[in-house]
């Protein structure tokens, strides 16, 4: 049972360095399941242009001071402090009406989702302050004019306005890439679960990890502050349709080029392939996929299956298999033993579910569940926001309208019909644009046919089969390294993906000039950047290696006599390096070449310094390119340039990235590559 509750907690907001209670009394919140109080929420009298100013002025410069490897190191501090601490999380979020199931994916998945940006962020991004992005462009022959294109931080705020049904998910998926980027936050949750969210964030405010005013908290609605943001700041929306057009369209947001993300209704299918019939795996997959969509979190998922779309022929044994499994789910009071499935989040979220499913019966029929009975393995039904799974069948989608249109936001889902796999691809396009997709099929050329298909309409597509069921993490789970987000209907916006979903807190600049100006700018060295010449760099550690530090090598002589032994040693007997009159046939060469891996590794003679030194080990090359034939007689050198040194936070070494250029005696280049290395900090190392 729920813990009892003395009296209803009163929420604070977060703002201007201090917790702030509204100026009025506020709604009162009621727990889920049982309709206790639980908190009262208001946001009455704060000056709400005043906390974006505050995050703008003081939180920005202290975030922007720091490398991306400085705030990966913030956020993976933070996220593990709050891992020590999930069980508060847990107990309040039963208040929600989420089981413990449905609890893990907003508490440990969110928390999770942090501490995977940090250490995407250590991994994949320099230790630097800004960000380049794609080839240096040469704009002059002569390599005095280039360009390049980079990414900072937007020197506003980002505004995340949040849903209710992830109240920890929402907000960490969405703070951890703005705050990587280096931009503070405000957080709006949604005021039906904001009590989960405030709790966090006065976790988070304690731990002291955070500069102030890097993250805000509205506890309540966000007044006027839309109307007083600017063209640096970003505002990210997570909720319905309908307001989320309404904020799209405020002047402010409209005025000044305002960055807006939408994440908003969605109609997500799932397709069964023809070929996954009763009896095989991918039948029972996809059975357990939709009734497990359905009743996880009480079908309050944004990517939850809404339409199920089924070969003709398997439509009866379908919604038989699920009828029965969805029969099962024993619905209660989320902390009790034995409860599969929770309350929604409120009286009126369930009401709005029932006036849903009532549209939906204009195209669809009932054929599992009834909403207005609710039968119960706990709690009660006139003070908890439950109801059964409920389960529509509509036998001519292509006529109808609602099940395309209709978003009810719980536990029902609509089966309908398809009598070829376009008709199923078209189905599923319907929902003008979702955030998820998915098809269950062992068949290559169905999973080829629907995903090019479908993939236009949907943010992500999950293909379902035998050999990924033990593995897959299922229709519904965004990941942070994947894109989230949809076109048309589903709002049109991208959260997450990995590193794109830091840059989408950043601006992209295409920076031009001489090339020791983008080197200077850019803190990487570019060809046509002066190099500086002297003690071997592997002699260096990065205590006094510098962007730039080159070494121009002797030159070697290649000969027929090391192509061959190269040819036997190696066993690559290529004829383009062996037979003279088949390579003199071959388009590309006049005559026997060297070996392109043979260049790459007479380079690494020509270039290395042998003794033991700072340079600890080689871990690889990037971008390696073989751009000239080179013929028996021809020599080459190397010129070796320090390009980028990323020195590791919690190490004694750091990575260097050498440009490597290897050009015969006409000055072609012959090779063009990348050296990746690991150096030490101190040399000798100390200690
Ligand atoms: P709303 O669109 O009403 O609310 C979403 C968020 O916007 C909440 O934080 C809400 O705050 C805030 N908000 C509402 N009005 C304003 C405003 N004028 N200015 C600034 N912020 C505002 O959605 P609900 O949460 O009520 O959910 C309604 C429906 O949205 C669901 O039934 C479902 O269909 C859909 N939905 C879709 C989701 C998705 O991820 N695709 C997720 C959740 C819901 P407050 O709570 O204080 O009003």
């Amino acid at each position: 049972m729920n813990a009892p509750l003395k009296a209803p907690r009163r929420l604070e907001s977060y703002v201007l360095g201090q917790w702030t209670p509204g100026a009025k009394d506020g709604q009162t919140i009621l727990d889920a399941g049982t309709g206790q109080p639980v908190a009262t929420i208001d946001s009455s009298g704060i000056d709400f242009a005043e906390v974006l100013n505050y995050g703008r002025s003081v939180a920005g410069p202290a975030l922007r001071k720091l490398s991306f490897h400085d705030r990966a190191g913030m956020l993976k501090a933070l996220g593990l402090k709050l891992m020590e601490q999930k069980e508060e999380f847990y107990a309040e979020s039963f208040r929600t009406g989420a089981t413990r199931p449905d609890g893990w994916v907003d508490i440990e998945g969110g928390i999770g989702t942090m501490l995977t940006f940090a250490s995407k962020g250590r991994r994949e991004l320099p230790n630097t302050r800004v960000l380049t992005e794609g080839p240096v462009e040469g704009l002059s022959r002569d390599n005095s004019f280039s360009a390049q294109h980079i990414l900072t931080p937007l020197q506003g705020v980002a505004i995340h306005i949040n849903a209710y049904n992830f109240p920890i998910w929402g907000m960490l998926e969405k703070i951890a890439p703005t705050l990587l980027a280096g931009v503070p936050c405000i957080v709006k949750p949604a005021s039906q679960t904001a009590y989960l969210t405030e709790l966090m964030v006065k976790r988070i405010i304690e731990t002291g990890i955070l500069p102030e005013g890097a993250l805000q908290l509205i506890s309540g609605s966000v007044g006027d502050m839309l109307s007083h943001v600017e063209g640096q700041d970003v505002v990210t929306f997570t909720g319905s349709a309908t307001t989320g057009r309404k904020l799209k369209t405020l002047p402010a947001i409209v005025n000044n080029s305002v960055r807006f993300n939408m994440e908003a209704d969605s109609l997500n299918a799932s397709i069964l392939g023809a070929d996954a019939v009763p009896g095989t795996p991918e039948f029972e997959l996809f059975v357990k996929e939709v009734a497990r969509e359905m009743t996880a979190k009480a079908g309050q998922k944004c990517t939850a299956i809404r339409r199920v779309i089924a070969p003709r022929a398997l439509t009866e044994a379908l919604i038989a298999a699920l009828g029965e499994r969805l029969a099962k789910t024993a619905v209660g009071l989320p902390d009790a033993e034995g409860t599969r499935m929770g309350a929604l989040a409120s009286y009126d979220q369930r009401d709005e579910v029932r006036a849903r499913i009532k549209d939906l019966q204009a195209d669809a029929e009932i054929v599992a569940g009834d909403p207005d009975d609710v039968r119960l393995t706990s709690g009660d039904a006139q003070s908890g926001a439950f109801m059964n799974p409920v389960l529509l069948y509509c036998d001519k989608p292509f006529a109808a309208g609602a099940v395309h249109e209709v978003e009810a936001f719980g536990p029902v889902s609509t089966v309908m019909p398809y009598d070829s796999l376009e008709e199923a691809v078209e189905l599923a396009n319907k929902g003008k644009g979702s955030l998820a997709a998915s098809v269950f099929t062992n068949d290559a050329h169905v999973a080829e046919e629907v995903v090019l298909g479908i993939a236009p309409y949907h943010g992500r597509v999950l293909i379902g089969n035998r050999v990924s069921a033990k593995t897959s993490t299922g229709h519904g789970s965004p990941l942070a390294g994947l894109v989230h987000g949809g076109p048309g209907r589903a709002g049109g916006g991208e959260e997450m993906g990995g590193i794109r979903g830091v840059t989408h807190y950043m601006q992209r600049t295409a920076v031009q000039g001489a090339p020791n100006m983008l080197s200077a700018v850019t803190g990487r060295w570019v060809e046509g950047a002066d190099g500086h010449q002297g003690t071997h760099p592997f002699r260096k550690s990065l205590a006094e290696l510098r962007i730039g530090d080159q070494l121009v090598t002797a030159s070697r002589v290649v000969t027929k006599e090391d192509v061959e032994h190269f040819a036997e040693f190696t066993g690559d007997t290529f004829y383009a390096h062996m037979d003279s009159a088949a390579a003199k046939a071959n388009p590309f060469f006049d005559d026997r070449v060297a070996h392109g891996y043979l260049i790459a590794s007479f380079a690494a003679g020509l270039f290395v310094e042998p003794n033991p030194g700072p340079v600890l080990a080689n871990y690889g090359v990037d971008n390696l390119r073989f751009l000239t034939p080179v013929y028996f007689g021809d020599s080459l050198q190397v010129r070796l340039t320090c390009k980028e040194i990323n020195p590791r936070a919690n190490a004694d070494h750091g990575e260097v990235r050498w440009d490597c250029q290897v050009t015969n005696q006409k000055g072609e280049v012959v090779a063009q590559y990348d050296v990746l290395t690991m150096v030490a900090k101190e040399w000798p190392a100390k200690g």
